[in-house]
């Protein structure tokens, strides 16, 4: 049967040294970086991990981004993303490894003001996490190891605002991927963003943006006005 629509083509995200990575969907995780926490006014050592998630079709692969509908105060999150080449539900921590396809840098872009608009009201996050473009990927390195550690570092027009380390990460890769599997099973082609470090903060039409994580390829992107 034919498509009785066109639409662009599927996401997805290129790999180092050749290929393109399908992208299934984008699972987010909150709240895994305790100094962050405290930044964002929460309690690093309450409860399971928080999981969201952005549209498959929010991934942006650096370069120029159009500044997002809606918001003054969109912020950057520099994260670790997992690349699954498989999954299952109710995996193991121990099991967790062997879904892993690589990892990329990314960059998870947040319209803070609509955040704290939706958790003032107890709403859903969505309309702050989902926006266009909002999910930002270099390419992803084949590495089938569970990373602990590595620097993760971001700046803007060339000033760093977030240096930190993955073993800072609250939750692990392993105990992520075996949470995240309780709730979905888990496909090949799911992506991971791992959370972000404390320095978070707002960038503004003009600002060239990077993110370096260690045994990764950096990306980068700048913010233009919409036209
Ligand atoms: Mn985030």
């Amino acid at each position: 049967m034919a498509n009785v629509i066109e639409i662009d083509h599927p996401p997805a995200v290129l790999v180092e040294g050749g290929g393109v990575f399908p992208v299934r969907r984008i699972f987010c995780v909150g709240k895994n970086y305790a100094k962050h926490v405290v930044e964002m006014g929460g309690d690093p050592k309450s409860g399971l991990p928080v999981f969201f998630t952005k549209p498959a079709d929010a991934i942006h692969l650096g370069g120029t981004i159009k500044f997002p509908l809606a918001t003054t105060n969109l912020h950057y999150e520099a994260e670790l993303v997992v690349a699954l080449k498989s999954g299952g539900e109710n995996i193991a921590p121990e099991e967790a490894g062997r879904h892993i396809f690589g990892y990329a840098a990314g960059c998870d872009l947040t319209r803070r003001d609509l955040q704290h608009k939706c958790k003032d009201a107890k709403a859903p996050w969505d309309i702050a996490k989902a926006l266009d473009d909002g999910a930002v990927i270099g390419p992803i390195t084949r590495d089938e190891t569970v990373r602990g550690a590595g620097t993760i570092r971001l700046s803007v027009n060339g000033e760093t605002k977030q240096d930190s380390d993955l073993s800072n990460l609250i939750w692990t890769i392993p105990e992520i991927i075996a949470s995240l599997s309780t709730f979905f099973e888990l496909k090949a082609g799911d992506l991971i963003y791992t959370g972000t470090p404390e320095g978070v903060g707002s960038i503004n039409i003009g600002d060239q943006v990077r993110i370096e994580i260690d045994a990764t390829t950096p990306v980068e992107f700048n913010l233009v006005s919409r036209p």
